[in-house]
């Protein structure tokens, strides 16, 4: 018997719904992408109509987890909504339950986990390995008590952030949504498929993209890389994606660096659509 289909879809920042045909795992989930003004000034709140609009538009997915890489607001904000939409489990870290609480979300649904642990949803296997966020974290910190929006974006502290490994009897995708790494945590690991968070990247030396590149498309021997959180997050996903403003990032100047590394190494680079679905280990 074939191995059932798997298909990904990408929603800007590090939001990735991957699903067969019984079970979906959602990492991120982020939709709701309040402006910048907000953001910096305000406080901010998901909106579950933004939330119900995205599931109506994925074909209203069988949602097993919500899966947070780390708990920033542009990961985190939203999580819990579809979490109690959908009544999958929230997944993260401590500080990702504590915004989960925030907003209701029953305890048995929380699904706390560490560096290392395992966890299965229907034909897939979520692995979690620590990883530290990218330079320069702007929200530092835990969140250490039940979060309840609206709150100022500083509110959503980082928490422990994790690469996600999630093994399908189709492949491995990995999904590394903060541009950082830790020395060797991912040599031994493999992945056919990496989404790559290439956030901030092109603000950074050389010598540390060369690095990050090997520390983890090289140490997992994916052979696919889809970068991942290039894009401007402050604009709502009715529009087509754009990358942050030069400002804030340099993506010709990270691809600059990426797609020789890639040829190099045989590796396929895509920039992925918003919304499109593909099958993540199409050959
Ligand atoms: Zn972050």
């Amino acid at each position: 018997m074939p191995d059932a289909e798997v298909t990904a879809r990408f929603l800007g920042t590090s939001s990735v719904l991957l699903r067969d045909e019984d079970t979906a795992l959602l990492v991120d989930g982020f939709v709701t992408r309040p402006g910048l003004l907000r953001v910096a000034l305000g406080k901010i709140a998901p909106d579950p109509r933004s939330v119900r609009g995205a599931m109506e538009r994925l074909g209203t997915p069988p949602i097993a987890a919500v899966i947070c890489a780390h708990s920033h607001y542009d990961h985190a904000l939203d999580a819990p909504v579809w979490a109690a939409l959908t009544r999958a489990e929230l997944v993260g870290s401590e500080s990702t339950a504590n915004i989960g609480r925030g907003l209701g979300v029953p305890s048995e649904r929380l699904r706390v986990v560490g560096d290392g642990d395992v966890t299965a949803f229907g034909a897939f296997e979520v692995t979690f390995v620590e990883t530290v966020h990218s330079p320069d974290d702007r929200y530092p910190g835990v969140v250490d008590r039940p979060l309840v929006p609206p709150a100022r974006s500083r509110a959503w502290r980082t928490g422990k952030v994790y690469s996600i490994f999630v093994t399908h009897p189709r492949g491995t995708v990995l999904v590394h949504a903060s541009a950082n790494f830790r020395s060797g945590a991912l040599r031994g690991r493999t992945a056919d498929v990496v989404y790559l968070g290439i956030g901030t990247v092109g603000k950074q030396p050389s010598e540390f993209i060369e690095t990050y590149w090997d520390e983890v498309v090289r140490a997992t021997g994916a052979r696919r890389v889809v970068l991942i959180h290039w894009d401007d997050f402050f604009v709502g996903l009715d529009r087509p994606l754009r990358p942050l403003p030069r400002l804030a990032d340099d993506l010709d100047r990270t691809m600059s660096h990426i797609l020789p590394m890639a040829a190099r190494d045989g590796v396929e680079v895509a920039l992925p659509v918003a919304w499109q679905q593909t099958d993540p280990f199409s050959r």
